[in-house]
């Protein structure tokens, strides 16, 4: 079955009131038949849901999907993606381990990195995405993850997913994680160049209504069983009720992501003939540094187009208040087009020089182009662009 087909038609069991869509299992605890069911589940000579901060079948369902779409083995479904995240470090690393990671990552995961980690002895280098022989040269003995996101936030730099997963040859011991939140598995799948582990941020497109929070892992088994272990006894589970929300939008994944990016290749070349915009990133677009290894890599371009508006900080954020449809807010992956201005928010804690390594100037604006008609988009950019 073709995975969008499956999306649509994986369903927890039916039960015995014969109801035709899922219905949600808001239940802590489930009961066992008999004392003895009781022993051979906790034993694991039965399979079965004990309690909803280990599975719910509402859970079972989201991560079942995800599975399909990535091409995973088995999976984990977390409250929120930094949960998921934060877990597939956590679960694997100990003290001394160290991490290679792309420099461009989601900023709470530079969090962690930066200020979390290295008081727990797990340290990070980072290395450029565009620049690949920079990769090999910072593994050292102790390395043991390499973590990247592809395309970057903001500025949308990609990563070469199978030139990378040729590392896992030469380097059998270090994991390859992949935050696979902007792409989604509808653009790439990174488990088919070798990715062990590949990280989810529900909140963003899967749910794509802005509605609830959500984060998924899937992976390798043995990987996933440790995780399993991590979540069981830390408790960062998935409500069944966002779970059943998430999966429920994955009925329109395929379809909403196609407009997405139908809708974002328009956005980005309007952008790109318009006389006050100095600059635009977009994979698909002709432009892109790395145009080649997106048609490569990526089934379409994605949802977010990065552009750098002439007059810089100021003109930017007039930019954003003169924009009548195009909502301003941090989040991302949702049916309404949404701005963020990245060095006044996002970004605001890092330096310039910081930001300039990320691709971050301070006319540059992001947005995350929604499912509305196309023409009244780009008609909000034109007005707010001549009114700003
Ligand atoms: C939003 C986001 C996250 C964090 O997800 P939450 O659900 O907000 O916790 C992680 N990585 C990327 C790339 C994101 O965009």
């Amino acid at each position: 079955m073709n995975e969008q087909t499956k999306a649509i038609r994986e369903q927890a069991d039916r039960s015995s009131y014969r109801e035709h869509s899922v219905p949600l299992y808001l239940t802590s605890s489930f009961i066992f038949d008999s004392a003895e069911q009781g022993r051979a589940i906790f034993a694991e000579e039965e399979a079965g849901n004990v309690y909803s901060r280990y599975s719910n079948p509402n859970t079972t369902e989201l991560i079942n999907k995800v599975c399909a779409m990535e091409g995973a083995e088995a999976g984990l479904a977390f409250s929120s993606g930094m949960a998921a995240v934060f877990a597939s470090f956590a679960a694997l690393l100990k003290n001394g381990d160290h991490i290679v990671a792309c420099r461009a990552v989601f900023g709470s995961t530079h969090q962690l990195f930066t200020r979390l980690f290295p008081r727990w002895g797990i340290t990070t280098t980072y290395v450029d995405a565009a620049e690949p022989e920079t990769w090999e040269k910072a593994i050292q003995p102790n390395t043991r993850m390499i973590f990247l996101e592809t395309p970057s936030n903001p500025g949308l730099e990609l990563v070469d997913l199978e030139w990378l997963g040729g590392f896992k040859k030469k380097y059998p011991n270090i994991i390859l994680n992949v935050d696979n939140c902007f792409a989604t598995p509808y653009l790439q799948k990174p488990i088919q160049y070798g990715f062990d582990l590949v990280s989810h941020s529900a909140t963003k497109y899967m749910d794509g209504q802005g509605r609830v929070l959500g984060g998924v892992v899937v992976g390798r088994q043995e990987l996933i069983d440790e995780l399993m272990f991590f979540i069981r006894h830390t408790g960062p589970a998935l409500s069944p009720f966002n779970a059943w929300v998430i999966s429920k939008s994955l009925e329109t994944f395929g379809l909403r992501m196609d407009r997405h990016c139908s809708n974002a290749l328009q956005v980005a070349e309007f952008l790109e003939q318009h006389a006050d915009v100095e600059q635009v990133r977009y994979p698909f677009l002709p432009s892109h540094p790395q145009y080649d290894l997106a048609k490569r890599q990526m089934k379409a371009g994605g949802g977010i187009v990065t552009f750098v508006v002439k007059g810089g900080f100021e003109r930017a954020k007039r930019f954003l208040d003169a924009l009548n449809v195009i909502l301003i807010t941090s989040n991302l992956g949702d049916s309404r087009s949404i701005a963020t201005h990245p060095a006044s928010t996002t970004h605001s804690k890092l330096s310039e020089t910081e930001r300039l390594q990320l691709g971050i100037q301070p006319g540059s604006i992001r947005i995350s182009v929604g499912l509305e008609d196309v023409a009244d988009i780009i008609g909000d950019i034109e007005q707010a662009l001549a009114r700003s």
